[in-house]
């Protein structure tokens, strides 16, 4: 029984990230008390300019270490991007959330690699296969993540049958499809090992509520597959309202389009989308050196960008039933 791994204090990271400590091996924290369960590998601020997901781990790790409540299987809390974060930047030479279908992470292991990215990646690869080879239950990956614009935090689910069931219990919009949208993420190297993988988009970088929301999902993901009791989670009700009330009842969407963009373009968005804001086909929601860019069908319109550094200018999603 024990908890290992370098204690790091909350008010610490919030303030002066670039001084915080973090294990050559991402470790935030590990939890196993040696009763069976499942393995649940938490991680956030794989894109350096998001750390409300650290900060939603370290607390849920704290809380735990504090309350010294049961936990089964194996919890491990892991830092994503560090040299990313501590220069508060999305990535350094690469996004290190792209990388990770099967060819990118075999190549990776046998030539090492080259960038900063690289050196972090095969640092969370030895991570993920600790955790997995130790594994004395079903694996679960839980990715958290925040985005550039306001709007309704949702979940990405995998294709695993019980991905969807999950995200359910996890009281926010359940977005099937972006995984395919955006390959080579977290989600695709656990599902391809027959894991279940799901992602959060908790809200706005910077916002307040953006760690509670993930941190609440954390919670709820923890009980729901068993690793702690509902009664562990603190405050397990208002956690429930509060996601309930910012994912808006939104439905289940599916992703149907992706506008992907070069540096080249000059992309740029129109002012005052919100995620999973409804747009209608015509409209024009951005413009590059071609002209407007316009809305090609009608639908929700998924992950705005309003940040200079990325790949995917929007995504647009349809309800995914019926
Ligand atoms: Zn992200």
């Amino acid at each position: 029984m024990g908890n290992h791994g370098d204690t790091v204090d909350e008010a610490l990271l919030t303030t002066i990230l670039p001084g915080v400590h973090v294990a050559a091996n991402h470790q935030l924290g590990s939890i196993d008390q040696g009763r069976p369960g499942p393995t649940v590998v938490v991680s956030g601020g794989m894109h350096g300019n998001e750390p409300a997901g650290v900060l939603a781990i370290l607390r849920i790790l704290n809380t735990l270490a504090t309350t010294n409540a049961p936990v089964a299987g194996h919890l491990l809390g892991l830092c994503g991007n560090v040299g990313a974060l501590r220069l508060g930047v999305r990535y350094t030479d690469r996004d290190l959330n792209r990388h990770w279908d099967a060819a990118s992470v075999a190549q990776l292991r046998a030539t090492h690699g080259h960038t900063a990215e690289d050196v972090e990646q095969l640092e969370i690869l030895h991570a993920f296969d600790d955790a997995v080879a130790h594994a004395r239950g079903p694996i679960v990956h839980l990715d958290l993540h925040s985005m550039s614009a306001d709007g309704v935090p949702f979940i990405v689910v995998c294709e695993h049958p019980q991905s969807v069931q999950l995200a359910h219990d996890l009281c926010l919009p359940g977005i099937v499809g972006l995984e395919k949208a955006i390959p080579a993420t977290t989600i695709e190297y656990f599902t391809t090992l027959g894991h279940i993988a799901l992602a959060v988009e908790g809200g706005q970088h910077h916002a307040e509520s953006t760690v509670d929301t993930l941190e609440s999902v954390a919670w709820l993901l923890l009980a729901a597959v068993g690793a702690i009791s509902w009664a562990t989670v603190p405050d397990l009700q208002g956690r429930r309202d509060r996601l309930r009330q910012r994912g808006l009842n939104v439905p289940p969407v599916k992703v149907t389009y992706r506008h992907g963009i070069a540096p080249q373009d000059h992309f740029r968005m129109k002012p005052g989308y919100r995620n999973l804001q409804a747009v209608h086909a015509g409209e024009v929601l951005a413009e590059d050196d071609r002209g407007p860019v316009r809305a090609p069908e009608s639908g929700w319109i998924l992950l705005p960008l309003y940040q200079p550094v990325g790949t995917d200018g929007f995504f647009i999603g349809s309800a995914a039933l019926g």
